[in-house]
């Protein structure tokens, strides 16, 4: 079974076909900053296996990628010093999603007109 897409954006990441500024890395999962960033600090956080979105992730996938989420957004709140955080993930077009490749964005907030929401 393959676990990347040739096409895919952010399995070209994971696999260093294409730069992206690396947040946090273990044998699972990436994170890595947004190159559009809604704020700073907003980071993608992803299963380095091409899956497309939330439906298609298994529970061993999703406990390797959940596990680390913690971890990933206390490094940003300690590199950011942001005086919050939104985790949010989009599935499907009509949702907003525009890589077909599963994505939890972390966007670390700095208080009214930090440019988010
Ligand atoms: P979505 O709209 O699917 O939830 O989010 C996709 C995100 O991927 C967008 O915020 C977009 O800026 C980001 N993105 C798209 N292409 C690239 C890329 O080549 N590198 C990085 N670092 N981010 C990307
Ligand atoms: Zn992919």
């Amino acid at each position: 079974m393959s676990t990347h897409d040739e096409n895919c954006i952010f399995c070209k990441i994971t696999r260093g076909e294409i730069p992206g500024a690396k947040v946090f890395e273990n044998e699972h999962v990436l994170a890595f900053l947004d190159i559009s960033q809604v704020t700073k600090g907003h980071t993608l956080v992803i299963p380095k296996v091409h899956k497309k979105d939330i439906h298609e992730l298994t529970p061993e996938i999703a406990r390797n990628l959940f596990e680390v989420v913690p971890q990933i957004a206390n490094a940003i709140k300690e590199t950011y010093s942001p005086i919050g955080l939104n985790i949010l993930n989009n599935n499907g077009e009509k949702a907003g999603q525009s890589v077909f490749h599963y994505h939890m964005h972390i966007i670390p907030r700095y208080g009214e007109g930090d440019g988010f929401g």
